[in-house]
């Protein structure tokens, strides 16, 4: 295709403002797909992300356009993820393209994640068409909505276009627009190959599948290609494109974007950012490498019943052949048996890849406490990463600890500011900024992401009554009175459920938790103490009471079938607990523990 017929772009909007439906319109609108195979949110292809409404992998489609000047349009839409654990995703594949579509919901304005993936799309310096969407809605307001883009990002919105992705008005004008105002790709047919490795997936029938732009060459089937960042060769068995299905064609000029395969084994073999050259006559020249998305939470995922370890060995490996952000390593608790300590990009991220291998390979599993990474200064003046607390060196060899901050933005309406910023002032945050945009309120917090990993998206929302949106960007270390606090059961310490926390927060934060734990462990036949502890000194205690009667003992003799039932009852809900010494506790108590209200 000429470059002047190519538009590559983005659709970039905060989550629930339509960017899937639009781009479901977009496909049908120009017979991309046929009508009968069309399906709801084309574009998110995990189960998992059409449950949740979400879209974590970049995807991609190619949408051939007639456009009103006659001519015959080739328009490539990368589609993005939208949430903040994966912000990483959106600014790579934005520098896939060339301009993007920034949707706001006409009926409710600009929000925390409309901010930071437009500013993703301004960083790699796109032609932006905003798109004021949802104008059937009867809380629709254009004029308002407009002004506050105007206002808040700094764009231009007069020629905003008015679209309800639900009913097909706009959509045509939102094509013209894509011809119009985008930008065309540029590039060199006649120079050496030079490709952008913009994602890689893993396919059970082809291996990993490429995503790559072309910035200038030709790439052909048959060729022999080299990664230039570690200069592994490899040979071209198919080029296509996504319409979305999956469509084989014989060569990539430039501008386009399409994917190869080249019987390459695993993603990790696959580096995003990477410049993709031919073995012969390329290039040297590679595009600015791009950093590869870095874990910054941990835990552990053992599997409830200790017989299924190796099933999740599995699992777990099959979901990081396709997720390269996501990391592992065997872990052994004295509590929980075997298991692994895994990185995630967020707490998202996180939940995604558990409820996957809940799903996906039915595995009941124990998660335990979210953790951050320390860094531990020892006297000798070496460093260490902490990536479980389990780990913490004794504190004689300590100097000092570092934890990691956040700058968050959290967009609110006035009249819940008060409890914003109190939920922030708990969570040991710094006021940073507070400015208005018209009746909602923009502050600017530095945050402890220890504080924030565990429950602080849910306490925003339940605060704000879901009216608050939040995105943050990680800020580096700094240091601070952080110790472990441990808690023991029956005198017992449990590994799993160690914490680091502010020393200033331990008492609240050990009282709450053996308060909590004292709920979730059932009674036994004998007493129980429960503590939390820094060192040797508890600093919050309670006694769980033992139990009198044992369950049956309230079936009054007769009824042997309901005795037989309560007891396998019993026996099911014991397997999903674990023994600590003498003690069950509930899967359920790892995580409710750690909850703050
Ligand atoms: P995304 O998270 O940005 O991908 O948003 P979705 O495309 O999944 O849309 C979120 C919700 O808004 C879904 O329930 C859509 O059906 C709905 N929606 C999207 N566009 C419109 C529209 O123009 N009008 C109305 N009324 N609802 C819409
Ligand atoms: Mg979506």
């Amino acid at each position: 295709t000429e470059l002047n017929k190519i538009r590559n772009f983005s659709i970039v909007a905060h989550i629930d403002h339509g960017k899937s439906t639009l781009a479901d319109r977009l496909i049908q609108e120009t017979g991309t797909v046929k009508d009968r195979d069309m399906q709801e949110q084309m574009l998110d292809s995990m189960d998992i992300e059409r449950e949740r409404g979400i879209t974590i992998k970049a995807n991609t489609v190619r949408i051939d356009y007639k456009a009103d000047d006659g001519e015959n349009y080739v328009l490539n839409l990368i589609d993005t993820p939208g949430h903040v654990d994966f912000a990483y995703e959106v600014s790579r594949s934005m520098r896939a393209v060339e301009g993007s579509l920034l949707v706001v919901d006409s009926s409710q304005g600009v929000e925390a994640q409309t901010l930071a993936n437009v500013y993703h799309a301004m960083d790699a310096d796109h032609e932006i068409v905003s798109i004021l969407n949802k104008i059937d809605l009867p809380a629709s307001d254009c004029d308002r909505v407009a002004e506050q883009i105007e206002d808040v990002i700094g764009l231009d919105a007069t020629d905003a276009i008015q679209v309800s992705a639900k009913t097909g008005q706009g959509i045509h004008e939102t094509l013209e627009a894509i011809v119009k105002k985008l930008p065309a790709p540029k590039g060199e047919r006649n120079a050496p190959l030079k490709a952008m490795l913009v994602d890689s997936w893993y396919d059970a029938y082809l291996g990993v599948i490429v995503l790559v732009r072309i910035i200038d060459g030709v790439l052909k089937k048959g060729e022999r290609i080299k990664m230039l960042s570690n200069g592994s060769v490899h040979h071209v068995d198919r080029i296509g494109v996504f319409k979305p299905q999956r469509e084989e064609i014989d060569e990539l000029g430039p501008g386009e974007i399409g994917f190869l395969t080249a019987s390459i084994k695993q993603v990790r073999d696959t580096r995003v950012g990477d410049t993709i050259t031919h073995e012969k006559k390329g290039t040297e020249d590679a595009l600015p490498g791009f950093k590869p998305a870095q874990p910054v939470v941990f835990c552990g995922l053992f599997p409830v019943d200790s017989a299924e370890f190796e099933d999740l060995r599995d699992a777990i490996d099959k979901l990081a052949l396709n997720d390269a952000s996501f990391s592992f390593e065997m872990e052994t608790s004295a509590a929980l048996g075997f298991g692994f300590r895994c990185g995630f990009l967020g707490l998202l991220h996180l939940e995604v890849i558990r409820d996957r291998i809940e799903r996906e390979y039915d595995i009941e599993l124990i998660t335990t406490a979210p953790s951050v990474i320390y860094h531990i200064h020892m006297k000798d003046g070496t460093m260490q990463e902490l990536h479980n607390p389990a780990d913490m060196p004794d504190l004689t060899f300590v100097d000092h600890m570092q934890e990691p901050r956040i700058k968050a933005t959290i967009l609110v309406p006035d009249e819940y500011l008060g409890d914003v910023l109190k939920l922030c002032q708990d969570r040991r945050g710094i006021q940073e900024d507070l400015t208005y945009a018209g009746t909602r309120a923009m502050v600017v917090y530095d945050l402890p992401l220890n504080e924030v990993v565990f429950d602080f998206y849910d306490r925003l929302k339940s605060v704000t009554k879901g009216y608050a949106s939040f995105d943050y960007q990680m800020m580096g270390y700094r240091q601070d009175f952080l110790v472990k606090m441990s808690i023991l059961v029956n005198d017992e310490p449990v590994d799993a459920l160690s914490t680091m926390v502010h020393r200033d927060r331990a008492e609240m934060r050990g009282r709450a938790m053996v308060e909590k734990l004292k709920d979730l462990i059932p009674r036994h036949m004998f007493k129980i103490p429960i503590q939390a502890a820094i060192g040797g000194k508890v600093i919050a205690r309670e006694t769980l009471s033992a139990m009198r009667k044992d369950v049956t003992a309230k079936c009054y003799g007769g009824d042997a079938t309901r005795k037989k039932k309560l007891l396998e009852k019993q026996k099911a809900g014991k397997k999903k607990m674990r023994q600590f010494g003498k003690v069950d506790i509930p899967q359920e108590a790892f995580i409710s523990a750690l909850k703050m209200d």
